[in-house]
């Protein structure tokens, strides 16, 4: 856990966000045991994985990327592992199995 966290005492009653977009500064990785690693060659770019990720931290990028069998995509998806929880609905939900997860290494 981060030294810069708060103790429970300087928290909000009911522990409620006073100002929009502060959780950003509270990168929630940590208890991760899981990531998902996207395999780009896989990937049919459908979206399904940002839309679906709780957290928000599936990132479309405008970044082209050339597949081994020659197609070509101008969007890529990337997990912020910053904040993924490594929940792993990503991997469930991607309709061509896309997404592994795999051992977090530290
Ligand atoms: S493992 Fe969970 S938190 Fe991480 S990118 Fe996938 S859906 Fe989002
Ligand atoms: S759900 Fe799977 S196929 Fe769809 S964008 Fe995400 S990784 Fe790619």
């Amino acid at each position: 856990m981060s030294k810069s966290l708060p103790s429970w005492r300087e928290l909000p009653i009911g522990a409620v966000i006073l100002q929009p977009g502060s959780t950003v500064r509270y990168k929630t990785h940590e208890w991760r045991t899981l990531r998902p690693v996207i395999n780009q060659d896989k990937c049919i770019r459908c979206r399904l994985c940002w839309a679906y990720c709780p957290e928000g931290t599936i990132l479309e990028l405008d970044k082209p990327y050339t597949t081994k069998a020659g197609k070509v995509y101008n969007i890529t998806y990337e997990v912020n592992y910053d904040y993924c929880k490594g929940c792993g609905v990503c991997a469930y939900e991607c309709p061509v199995k896309a997404i592994e997860m795999v051992p977090e290494v530290r």
